[in-house]
């Protein structure tokens, strides 16, 4: 008997519209498939526009390793570092961390640098061919970035460590005398060091690249729906989609797509979805006197990154082990006005501050995949640290699964099943 052709997809929907989602949800309008994202925000407060707008493909190596653990202690914030376990949300950051301890196993290590390195090399491509038609083609800043030290002894441990560093394909090389000057300017003193990357990139403003974003996929013919998907229904092995207004949405293709949020959608269908919300915190103001083409600063000995966006300066830090609706550390900004302090940016009032949460697996690896237990259902979130570097590469990934073609990048690593098999 010939083998049936499975019916092809004319409808999706996309539940969440943060850059995992709309990335998917543009991918697949822009292959005929008529599709609507679902969420209720309209304004824009999740980790997508919260975030430090760097292209960071050279994070090769996942977070879940030795080298992580060991360093651990150093990091906790009562010792001045970005760590936070909070004890209140110890339920949440206990099981997690015995997994992180699980996956950091060398060859699981091993495996999951391949299959992270395959994925972030093909990045910076997704994102010239997201952005390729106007109006984004401009937001997309190819300059690679810095990574600067305060002393001596932390700018030749930090050199080193990133001497053994896999960095993909990105390459990095001393500043060059002019660099180190105008990060003296930029600092009010010299730094003890400094490495300038290349082949990293930056987004040049989260709000436009929202706007642009929104106006391509309806230039498409795509939608949004704004409510909260409340609930999956399984039924006769396809999966429907019901709001928080009552109603239930079917179509060919549904995608979860919602951040750390999507466990909580796919848990009832029977899957262990070990998600954690990784918060982290920013300040921003408009007041600077940064110039607008500078590339992202890493601050290593403070773990902050500074990015000059086109709205203004933004500093972030901090990965806070936590649950997406427990309360802010105020502590957090406060550190953070601290390090701008000392370090002497230009860093005008008023300051706006934001909290967001990482969607975070235990292994450092996103979820990414069709679902076997229902035929038209398909996942892409759990991009940890990476989710503006990984949302381009997903959302073709996600389009070619749905559409039954071959994905552009590997994505067996990041089937949600790996998790389900470790209850056996
Ligand atoms: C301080 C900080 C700095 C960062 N810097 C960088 C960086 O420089 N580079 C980088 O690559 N990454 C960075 N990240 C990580 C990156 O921001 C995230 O990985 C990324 O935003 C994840 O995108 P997402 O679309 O999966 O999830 P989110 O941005 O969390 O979006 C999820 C969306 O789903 C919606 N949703 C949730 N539940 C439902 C529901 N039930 N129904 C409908 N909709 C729902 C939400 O409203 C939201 O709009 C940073 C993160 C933080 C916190």
């Amino acid at each position: 008997m010939p083998s049936q052709k499975p019916a092809p997809v004319k409808t999706a929907l996309v539940i969440g519209g943060g850059l995992v989602g709309t990335a998917c949800a543009i991918n697949l309008q822009a292959r005929g498939i008529g599709t609507r994202i679902v969420d209720p925000v309209s304004v824009r407060r999740a980790a997508s526009w919260g975030n430090a707008g760097h292209i960071a493909v050279e994070q090769v190596e996942p977070l879940a390793s030795f080298a992580t653990i060991r360093s651990l202690p150093n990091r906790l914030f009562s010792r001045g570092g970005a760590l936070g376990l909070p004890p209140r949300d110890i339920a949440a950051w206990l099981p997690f961390s015995l997994r992180l301890i699980a996956a950091s196993r060398p060859g699981r290590f091993a495996a999951g640098k391949g299959a992270l390195g395959g994925a972030l090399a093909a990045a910076t491509d997704a994102w010239r061919r997201l952005l390729g038609s106007a109006p984004g083609s401009h937001l997309l800043l190819e300059q690679g970035h810095f990574v600067v030290w305060e002393s001596a002894r932390t700018a030749a441990a930090g050199r080193a460590a990133w001497e053994k560093t896999d960095t993909g394909t990105a390459r990095f090389r001393d500043a060059s005398p002019e660099e180190m000057s105008m990060l003296r300017g930029l600092m009010g003193r010299p730094p003890a060091g400094a490495i300038r990357f290349l082949g990293t990139s930056q987004i040049a403003d989260l709000g436009m690249l929202a706007e642009a974003l929104d106006s391509m996929l309806v230039r498409l013919g795509g939608a949004q729906h704004c409510a909260s998907a409340a609930q999956l229904r399984l039924a006769e092995g396809e999966a429907s989609v019901s709001l928080d207004t009552g109603e239930t949405l079917h179509a060919d293709a549904v995608v979860v797509a919602a951040g750390v949020g999507s466990g909580r959608l796919l848990e009832p269908l029977g899957y262990t979805v070990p998600i954690i919300a990784e918060r982290g915190y920013h300040l921003q103001t408009a007041e600077t006197s940064w110039p607008m083409d500078l590339p992202p600063v890493v601050f290593e000995d403070r773990s902050m990154i500074a990015t000059r966006f086109r709205s203004g300066l933004r500093v972030a830090s901090f990965v806070e082990f936590s649950r997406s609706e427990s309360p802010p550390d105020l502590r957090k900004w406060q550190r953070l006005r601290r390090h701008v302090e000392a370090l002497g940016l230009s860093f005008g009032e008023p300051v706006a501050e934001w909290i967001g949460a990482r969607p975070t697996l235990p292994d450092y690896l996103p979820a990414i995949g069709a679902s076997r237990r229902a035929r038209n259902l398909f996942y892409a979130f759990g991009h940890q640290h990476l989710g503006l570097t990984l949302a381009a590469v997903t959302g073709e990934a996600v389009a070619a699964l749905v559409a039954g073609d071959e994905p552009p990048i590997e994505v067996a690593a990041f089937d949600l099943e790996r998790f389900q098999r470790k209850q056996r």
